[in-house]
C-alpha cells in the first residue's frame, strides 16, 4: 500500500439534487443577485461561452468592452454567433468609462449585446460597473459581465446594477476550485435567449437545458451526474467566506492592493501600470518596469529571492514590460504581500537598479491599516 496523505476524495455518497441546489444559493447570495443561478460544471471559460453563445445570433449587434485578453476572447466568440461587433478598447493602464459606453451606444441604437469584464487579474485594472449598468439598462441591451476576478475581491451587485448574465469563478478570491463555475441569468436574459433559435440545446454549452432539465422541474433531479468534489469545494469557499463575512475578505482583498501600490511606490524603479487607484483591480497589481529593463528578468530575480512569492511575468505581448503581484485568495494576506514587496525590492538589488525595500515595507504597512479601516 502507498501512503497516503491526500484528502480523502473518494466514495462520497453522490451529490444530491437538494445540496446542488443549495451551493447554487450559496452563490447567490455571494453575487447579490435573487435571479436564477445555474453552478456550470466547468471552468468559468464554459458559461462564458456559453451566455453569448446562448444571447446572440446572426442580426445582432454587441459593443465588446475590451480591458484586457478576456475581451479579446468574447469578440470572437461574438463573430462567430454572426454578431456584428462594436469594440472599445480601454488601454490596460486605465478602465473603461460609462460615457464612453453610453457614447457607443449612442452612435448604434441596434447594440443589443454588450460584453464587459469587470476586474482583470491579467492586466490589474477593474471596471465601473455600477456606471456601465446603467447607461446599458437605459439603451435595453442585455448586459453580460465576467465577474471571476472580482467575487468576494471587491463588491459584486449583480442585481443592482443590473446585470443579465454575470459569470463567476471559484479559483480567484473566493480561494476554491477552478473546475465549476456560476452564472446568473435574469428573466430577460431568459426570454432573449428562448427566442433564440441559435441558442445552444442538447449542448454542453447549453443554458436552456439547465433551464428546462433542471430549473423549470424545481430543481429536484439533476440532469446529469455533477462534479462532485468540485461542487464541495466551491461549497466549502463560499462558506468559509460567508463565515469570515464577504465585507471582511473584500476589505482584505483591498487592502492588499494598497499596500502593493503605495509598497511599489516607495521602492522606486518600479512602477503601478494602473495609474489611478480607484482604476486599480484589487485581485491583483501590475507593475510596469523601468525603460531598458526586461519584466522576466526581475520576475526570475524575485523568485531567486524567495519562491514563494505570488509574483509572476504577465501573458503574450506583455511579458517584456508588465509584472503581476497576485494577491487573491489566501494571497490577500499582510504578509505575502510584504514578502512579494521584499522580493521585489531584493530583485532590484540583484539587478543592480536603485530600490528602497525599508521605504516599500513601511509604506505597504501603512496603506494595509489604513484601507483595512476604510
Ligand atoms: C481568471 C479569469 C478567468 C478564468 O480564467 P483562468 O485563466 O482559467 O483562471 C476569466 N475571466 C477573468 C477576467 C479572469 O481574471
Amino acid at each position: 500500500m502507498t501512503a497516503n496523505t491526500a484528502p480523502a476524495l473518494l466514495d462520497w455518497p453522490p451529490l444530491d439534487a437538494a445540496h446542488f441546489a443549495r451551493i447554487e444559493d450559496k452563490i447567490a447570495a455571494l453575487m447579490r443577485t435573487r435571479e436564477t443561478v445555474v453552478a456550470m460544471q466547468g471552468e468559468a471559460l464554459l458559461p462564458l461561452e456559453a451566455c453569448i453563445r446562448s444571447a446572440v445570433r446572426p442580426g445582432s449587434t454587441a459593443l465588446n468592452v475590451v480591458t484586457g485578453p478576456y475581451g479579446e476572447t468574447f469578440g470572437g466568440w461574438l463573430r462567430s454567433c454572426g454578431a456584428e461587433v462594436v469594440t472599445i478598447a480601454a488601454p490596460f493602464t486605465g478602465a473603461v468609462g460609462a460615457e464612453q459606453v453610453a457614447e457607443a451606444l449612442r452612435a448604434r441604437p441596434d447594440i443589443d449585446f454588450v460584453s464587459l469584464v469587470h476586474a482583470e487579474a491579467a492586466t490589474g485594472n477593474t471596471n465601473p460597473v455600477a456606471g456601465i449598468g446603467a447607461v446599458v439598462r437605459e439603451h435595453g441591451a442585455l448586459l453580460m459581465l465576467d465577474a471571476v476576478a472580482s467575487i468576494a475581491a471587491e463588491p459584486l451587485l449583480t442585481d443592482e446594477w443590473g446585470v443579465d448574465l454575470c459569470v463567476i469563478g471559484g479559483q480567484k478570491a473566493m480561494a476554491g476550485p477552478a473546475g465549476v463555475s456560476a452564472v446568473s441569468v435574469s428573466a430577460r436574459a431568459w426570454e432573449r435567449i428562448a427566442a433564440n433559435g441559435q441558442a445552444p440545446r442538447r449542448s454542453y454549452l447549453s443554458l436552456l437545458d439547465w433551464k428546462e432539465r433542471w430549473i423549470d422541474g424545481g430543481r429536484t433531479v439533476l440532469p446529469h451526474a455533477p462534479a462532485q468534489l468540485e461542487m464541495l469545494a466551491l461549497e466549502q469557499a463560499a462558506d468559509r467566506i460567508a463565515d469570515a463575512g464577504l465585507e471582511a475578505v473584500i476589505a482584505r482583498h483591498r487592502a492588499a492592493a494598497a499596500a502593493v501600490r503605495a509598497g511599489v511606490r516607495a521602492l522606486g524603479t518600479l512602477a503601478p501600470y494602473v495609474v489611478r487607484d480607484e482604476d486599480a483591480a484589487p485581485v491583483a497589481t501590475t507593475l510596469r518596469a523601468p525603460a531598458g529593463v526586461d519584466a522576466r528578468e526581475v520576475v526570475v530575480a524575485a523568485l531567486a529571492a524567495d519562491p514563494a512569492v505570488p509574483v509572476q511575468a504577465a501573458g503574450g505581448a506583455l511579458a517584456a514590460e508588465m509584472i503581476r503581484v497576485n494577491h487573491y485568495g489566501l494571497a490577500a494576506d499582510r504578509g505575502t504581500v510584504l514578502a512579494s514587496l521584499a522580493a521585489l525590492g531584493k530583485a532590484l538589488d540583484a539587478l543592480g537598479l536603485a530600490g528602497d525595500a525599508e521605504g516599500a515595507r513601511k509604506a505597504a504597512e501603512a496603506a494595509w491599516y489604513a484601507a483595512s479601516a476604510g
